[in-house]
Formats: structure tokens, C-alpha cells, sequence
């Protein structure tokens, strides 16, 4: 090896070594980010962890929910409109709100539909609320 190719390659040593350590000083810099961005993280894991302890004790209650479902006539299927098809497909919601007709209007109940004979039925349902 001649002395300029061993000057070249001492040149290439150093400029991979400055290469690695530039690589170091990323990595650390990258992992002090990293830190910044997960701490808040962590934080956020710790209050769910603690939120789920806590249902875990049963700090919760039981109410109950008045709940009406739409059930359908005779026809079953078949023989009723889609109005009450879609309804009954919507099993059990509050006592409050409204059915939706097949124009999309807000509908109380049956009849939907001329010879309709589906029927509304209600039952409270137990709900569990979290302290
Ligand atoms: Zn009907």
C-alpha cells in the first residue's frame, strides 16, 4: 500500500467514524423526543389504568332505562312495510326518542301502514353507571 492510498484510506476511516457519530447524536437526540412524546403518553396510560382499577372495585350503580322496541305484526316480514322492517331492526331504544318512517320523518309508532298491526313494547333496562 502506497502512501497515498493509505492516506485515502485513513480518510475514509475518519469520515465513517464521523459518520457513526453523527448517527449517535441522532439517536439521542431522537430518543429525548421520543421521551417528550411519550411521557403525556404515559401519563394517559396511568389515569386508564386507574379508571379501570376503579370499575374493577365496582364503583358503579345500577339504573334503569325505560327502552321501547318496535315489534312486528302478523305479516312478519313479508307482509309489513319498510318502515317497520327498519324499525324493528333497531331492537331496543330509549323511551324518549322517535322511530323514522321510510321518508325519513320522525313516527311514534304503528300502524305505519293500512292493515299494520305491529305493537310497541317496553321494558326497563338495567344500565350500569360509573361513579
Ligand atoms: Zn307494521
Amino acid at each position: 500500500m502506497g502512501i497515498f492510498q493509505r492516506r485515502e484510506a485513513r480518510g475514509l476511516l475518519t469520515k465513517r467514524i464521523q459518520h457513526r457519530r453523527l448517527r449517535r447524536v441522532g439517536t439521542e437526540a431522537a430518543l429525548e423526543n421520543l421521551a417528550a412524546v411519550v411521557a403525556p403518553l404515559v401519563v394517559v396510560e396511568a389515569i386508564n389504568e386507574l379508571a379501570e382499577l376503579l370499575e374493577a372495585k365496582g364503583e358503579y350503580y345500577y339504573d334503569y332505562e325505560n327502552v321501547k322496541r318496535w315489534v312486528l305484526g302478523a305479516g312478519g316480514r313479508s307482509g309489513n312495510c319498510e318502515t317497520c322492517i327498519e324499525n324493528a331492526d333497531q331492537e331496543w331504544i330509549p323511551d324518549d326518542d322517535v322511530f323514522i318512517d321510510s321518508s325519513g320523518d320522525p313516527i311514534d309508532g304503528p300502524p305505519a301502514h293500512p292493515n299494520c298491526t305491529c305493537e310497541l313494547e317496553y321494558k326497563e333496562k338495567r344500565v350500569r353507571v360509573y361513579a
